[in-house]
């Protein structure tokens, strides 16, 4: 099991007794080793939104910034939904296809409903 050393740029910082590493006089606060992380980088959610706060904007600016508002159309707005028995009316489907925008319905079979890669929406 390999041990990963958390991104945070304070972990050291913080005091903890799992962090105070070392013989008597010689002892540090450590940045901390796990097998599993948040994210798979971050000890905590502090070390977290310190990472965050720190990078934050350099990371949008690096992977690329929106510049302008996004639209999901009604061609893109089809929501897979489950409908449970208690729920169902005379003839309405367990599984079905909702268009958030204009609140039409169409019948999925469960095939469709739990396969990832049919949809109604364009790409
Ligand atoms: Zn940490």
């Amino acid at each position: 099991m390999t041990l990963k050393y958390c991104q945070g740029p304070d972990c050291h910082t913080y005091y903890t007794q799992d962090r105070l590493k070392g013989m008597k006089g010689n002892k540090t606060y450590q940045t901390r080793r796990r097998s599993r992380l948040i994210y798979d980088e971050f000890c905590d959610t502090r070390c977290y939104n310190d990472w965050f706060s720190k990078y934050g904007t350099q990371a949008v600016n690096h992977f690329g910034r929106l510049k302008e508002v996004k639209h999901l159309t009604e061609q893109n707005a089809w929501d897979k939904r489950y409908r449970w028995e208690y729920e169902r009316r005379n003839g309405q489907a367990e599984h079905y296809y909702l268009n958030t925008i204009t609140m039409e319905e169409r019948p999925l079979t469960e095939e469709q409903y739990n396969d990832t890669n049919y949809t109604l929406n364009e790409r």
